[in-house]
């Protein structure tokens, strides 16, 4: 496993869409690794391979549940509403206020290729939201409600 740098807001690879994983092979595992290494050191809830370059569906999220990986995440359905406070390892420093759905359901496949949903609420249908974003190239600072704040 090996520490990945993680890109800051102003690179444009944090604007681009990534591509599915066609098949899961030892780079995807070690991808897999390296992100949630990433994620722990850097103690961010979530990580989006973009982040570190990587313009593939991967993502990586604990929010403090145990590690979750999902490749190729695809958001199956949404339910309810949540105001709150969000931030991300790329935009280091910086708060905002963003609306998402309270209990998001996602289909992925583990890295054993095989395919599950899991459902999340508040906090975790929060960071559901937040990584598939980053696959889309969009950044949580497009969607803050009144503007970035410094913490
Ligand atoms: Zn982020």
């Amino acid at each position: 496993m090996a520490l990945r740098k993680i890109v800051q807001i102003g690179d444009e690879v944090l604007t681009k869409k990534a591509k599915k994983v066609e098949k899961i092979d030892e780079k995807i595992i070690e991808l897999l690794d390296d992100m949630a290494e990433t994620m722990y050191h850097s103690e961010g809830v979530g990580l989006a391979a973009p982040q570190i370059g990587i313009l593939k569906r991967v993502v990586v999220i604990d929010i403090g549940d145990g590690l979750l990986e999902l490749i190729n995440p695809e958001i199956v359905s949404v339910e309810g509403e949540q105001i709150g406070d969000e931030g991300c390892l790329s935009v280091v420093g910086k708060m905002g206020v963003v609306k998402r759905p309270y209990k998001v359901t996602v289909r992925a496949l583990n890295r054993e290729g095989k395919c599950f949903e899991i459902t999340g609420e508040e906090f975790l249908a929060r960071a559901f939201c937040h990584e598939i974003d980053h696959l889309e190239g969009v950044l949580y600072v497009e969607k803050v409600e009144d503007g970035l704040i410094d913490v």
